[in-house]
């Protein structure tokens, strides 16, 4: 074999998640016991590890690790990346997109590193506007560019599935730094190209 992932898990976390996961179980009213329940503890402990793993990263490293010297000062745009994070008051998904623009003032850095550290955010238990700046600031922080923008767009189950129980409201969230704050002609211009569609 060339190539595998493997992936892990801490085995004392995660023995202690299956018992309280397998306790919530009991709670809710269901019989923990039954077929299709037995393994649902150790499912949920690691999907949850797997949900939240992005506390162990860091974003700052990640862009770094591809962080190249170059002189251009064109806009990069990364837009409709995937993003699955989980509200942290209800622990329910959230999912959309994000579009992440910079403009270079002496660096760049990988165009996938900048969808990896949305993950690193987005795998943690969040709040869609926190995300959006922490995405943001990793980013000033790792290139110092001349502007930077983050809009993400997400439906929260938390809206959809309880409470106001509203199915096709989106949450639009922006940050703004630097040029793309500043200048209205190139935030405008960044705002055109993630709503424009390809055809
Ligand atoms: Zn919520």
């Amino acid at each position: 074999m060339a190539y595998y992932k493997k992936e892990g898990y801490d085995k004392e976390t995660t023995d202690t998640l299956i018992d309280n996961y397998y306790s919530i179980l009991d709670l809710l009213g269901e019989d923990p016991k039954r077929e299709g329940l037995l393994k649902t503890p150790e499912r949920m402990a690691k999907a949850m590890q797997f949900m939240t793993q992005g506390y162990q990263l860091n974003a700052i490293d990640i862009l770094n690790s591809a962080k190249f010297e170059e002189n251009v000062s064109e806009m990069v745009i990364v837009k409709d990346i995937e993003l699955y994070s989980m509200c942290e008051h209800h622990l329910l998904p959230f999912f959309g997109k994000a579009h992440i623009a910079y403009i270079p003032n002496g660096y760049i850095t990988g165009l996938s590193k900048l969808a990896r550290v949305v993950d690193v955010y987005a795998r943690r238990l969040q709040v869609q506007e926190r995300l959006t700046t922490q995405i943001l600031s990793s980013i000033r922080e790792s290139l110092n560019p001349l502007g930077v923008a983050v809009v993400i767009e997400a439906k929260h189950l938390c809206m959809m599935m309880r409470g106001v129980q509203k199915q096709n409201s989106v949450t639009t969230t922006s940050a703004f730094d630097g040029i793309l704050l500043d200048n209205h002609v190139t935030r405008n211009e960044f705002l055109k190209l993630i709503s424009a569609r390809l055809s």
